[in-house]
């Protein structure tokens, strides 16, 4: 998988980051990274939130732009955010994943890893 491109200060995602009332967000779109509240450097070096946005390029490239935005915005307004399967999956996989993102510095402590909206 080629990296993605990550779009900093992207508008889309403040609506995102204002939306879940969250100090930063990263959201896909495609495979573009978009994020707000936080600097690339500061994704980077969170390798447990770059393994969880990569899962949901993984979702985007499994069920298409319009499958994946259809099925994710359905599942947020019937089992709310946290509970969305595509967001249970990601959560998974940051964890199983991250090993995989860490650019040669030792795993973090997963305690301190990026906390979404609850
Ligand atoms: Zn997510």
């Amino acid at each position: 998988m080629k990296p993605p491109v990550i779009v900093e200060n992207s508008p889309i995602a403040r609506l995102a980051r204002v939306k879940l009332g969250t100090r930063s967000v990263a959201m896909v779109l495609g495979s573009k990274i978009h994020l707000s509240g936080a600097t690339r450097e500061e994704f980077l070096n969170d390798p447990y939130w770059v393994a969880h946005e990569m899962e949901h390029i993984r979702q985007f490239q499994e069920h298409g732009k319009f499958g994946f935005l259809r099925r994710y915005l359905l599942d947020w307004l019937r089992h709310g955010y946290y509970n969305i399967p595509f967001e249970v999956a990601a959560r998974e996989a940051a964890i199983l994943n991250a090993a995989l993102y860490t650019r040669g510095l030792p795993l973090p402590d997963p305690a301190k890893m990026h906390q979404g909206a609850r």
